[in-house]
């Protein structure tokens, strides 16, 4: 009889994670992680089977934009796929976005939230997309003062009953710029007795079957840039049900997040609400983009678990060469780089958790909100180039049948390319952290990394910490040789500075929990994994010739 290949199988996602038990177990202790274990559990179980399973199953299915009913109307209706729509389902009634408003574990209510999360997404065909936005909106709106918003629509974004939940899009990119926001052409127009209405295109809006959105437009005689735009609330469809004043011209051809439904839209007098002033729309929509920054990263730590899982069940069942995979020295030693990789990730990621969570209960000092601000790009653009770089590594770990769409496996490649993308480029970013840096410069951040390290006591960690504390001396003294003075330099150099930032602060705070994990679960995986990612260097520094730079660059 032919040899038949069984394929890699999940366990419950919750239990089979030692990295996200042992990190709640030193963050939240054992008596707040025993009250909340069960959801955990549950989710666990749902994101290795029942959703998994389904994803497999409706791996071809894609969602279908329908402009026109039977009767020649314009209805421009989104049919999304089945597993997208129970995972709105499903996100509700487990309060993806209300947790954070009910806050059961005080300022650790983001950390069970995004634990949550992490389980949820690599199952649901990136539905965390729609919910990202949903968090950053319930935010914005939750803070903007405007009552009448507030009450409006506050109570269905934070709903955990399925049939009163909304989603939220947040559509800034036109076809003119979605980096460079500030040049949107959207016009906003004010008419007594009518309101406001919105006219102009958004070329990339995910999520379009959501209920609301909030978006950037500029009231007529303003200025031009981004301190001329407004944030407006809008919702897409009138008490009908019909297109409220906009049309969805078409969706996406894209290479992964498939699933999404990402259109490009003609507004044409979409009736809409200031949220707050009539300008600065820029900054205003900031707090949406910093909520789906840190969505972006839990999302790639997710994706990097996911296929690690997967690609360590098949090393047990793949035989090559006499032995599985997992016995060969150089296939484990490929897996254990890349487990490194994502430890890391993991710990950069749920700090910056921490830091949202403690912001937003008003329990950080002012040291805090500038490490939040500074580590949110630096974390999303880190970990958004690790989960491209770890995904392509599994896709190779199993061979030939991680290039075959049928097995599921090609999705996460694709779908992980996005991660550097959306939500601010890695150059993007890279220019955003220098900017953070500013008002602050870098003592806070070298000051945290310094109180991290100080945990550990074991003699290897103790000699990674003397290199990871050399490598943020080094990142200080790059920053004051090239800022105010050498704006060029500055900004070439700036991917390079931001990610010594994110790779010394992932380090540290992996050197941090391998040295508890030491201690209070006498496990010596975490200490392998920091040892090995800070011997695949953390300090990326390093300056090249810009008319050298420029050569290659253009020709
Ligand atoms: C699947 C998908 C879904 C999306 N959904 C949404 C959505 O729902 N809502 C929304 O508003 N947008 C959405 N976007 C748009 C996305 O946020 C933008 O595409 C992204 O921010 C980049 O903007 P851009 O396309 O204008 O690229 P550009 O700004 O043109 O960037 C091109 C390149 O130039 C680099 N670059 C730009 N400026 C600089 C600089 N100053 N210095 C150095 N390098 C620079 C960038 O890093 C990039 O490599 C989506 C995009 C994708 C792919």
């Amino acid at each position: 009889m032919a040899f038949v290949q069984a394929p890699p199988t999940l366990g419950n996602q919750y239990s089979d994670d030692r990295v996200l038990r042992a990190y709640l177990e030193r963050t939240l202790g054992m008596e707040a992680l025993g009250s909340v274990r069960t959801q955990l559990d549950r989710m666990g179980a749902l994101a290795g089977g029942e959703l998994y399973a389904q994803q497999l199953a409706e791996r071809e299915l894609e969602p279908q934009l329908v402009q026109w009913d039977a009767w020649s109307n314009r209805v421009d209706r989104i049919e999304l796929t089945p597993l997208w729509r129970r995972a709105e389902e499903i996100a509700a009634r487990e309060g993806l976005i209300a947790l954070p408003h009910e806050a059961p574990l005080d300022a650790l209510s983001r950390v069970l939230q995004f634990a949550l999360v992490y389980l949820f997404t690599p199952s649901t065909d990136v539905y965390a997309c729609p919910l990202a936005m949903t968090d950053g909106a319930a935010r914005t709106l939750a803070g903007s003062g405007n009552r009448a918003l507030i009450e409006r629509a506050l109570p269905h974004l934070v709903s955990r009953d399925p049939a009163q939940f909304w989603t939220s899009g947040q559509w800034m990119t036109e076809p003119i710029g979605g980096s460079d926001v500030g040049l949107a052409e959207a016009e906003a127009r004010f008419t007594p007795g009518e309101g406001w209405r919105l006219y102009g295109r958004k070329w990339f809006t995910s999520a379009i079957s959501s209920q609301m959105a909030l978006t950037l437009a500029r009231p007529a005689d303003n200025p031009p840039g981004g301190k001329g735009l407004a944030m407006f609330y809008l919702e897409t469809r009138d008490p009908e049900g019909r297109p409220n004043n906009l049309s969805v011209d078409r969706l996406k051809d894209k290479l992964g997040t498939r699933k999404v439904p990402t259109a490009e839209l003609t507004l044409d007098g979409v009736p809409a609400i200031p949220v707050a002033e009539l300008g600065n729309g820029v900054r205003a929509i900031s707090t949406v983009l910093n909520i789906t920054r840190v969505w972006n990263a839990v999302s790639a730590i997710s994706y990097m678990r996911r296929g690690l899982a997967l690609a360590r069940d098949y090393a047990g069942r793949r035989i090559a060469f006499g032995a599985p995979l997992s016995r060969k020295a150089l296939h484990a030693d490929t897996l254990a780089g890349l487990q490194a990789e994502f430890e890391a990730a993991f710990q950069l990621t749920f700090f910056v958790v921490e830091l949202l969570g403690r912001a937003e209960c008003g329990a950080a000092g002012e040291a805090q909100h500038a490490l939040l601000r500074i580590l949110t790009p630096v974390a999303k653009l880190t970990t958004g180039r690790q989960s491209v770089a770890v995904l392509s590594e599994v896709l190779e770990a199993f061979g030939g049948a991680g290039y075959v769409e049928d097995t599921g496996l090609p999705m996460l490649l694709r779908d992980a390319q996005v991660f550097p993308i959306w939500e601010g480029t890695t150059n993007v970013l890279a220019l955003d952290t220098v900017r953070a840096i500013a008002p602050s410069g870098l003592a806070p951040w070298r000051r945290e990394i310094h109180a991290i390290l100080a945990e550990a006591r074991e003699p290897q960690l103790l000699a990674l910490s003397a290199r990871l504390e050399a490598a943020g001396e080094a990142a200080e003294t790059w920053l004051a040789q090239n800022a105010g003075r050498d704006q060029a330099a500055l900004e070439a150099g700036a991917r390079r500075f931001a990610l010594t930032l994110g790779r010394v602060t992932a380090a540290a705070l992996l050197a941090r929990q391998a040295q508890w994990s030491l201690d209070h679960r006498q496990d010596p995986a975490p200490r392998a994994a920091a040892l090995r990612f800070g011997a695949a260097g953390v300090n990326l520094l390093q300056d090249f010739d810009p008319e050298l730079a420029r050569l290659l660059a253009d020709r």
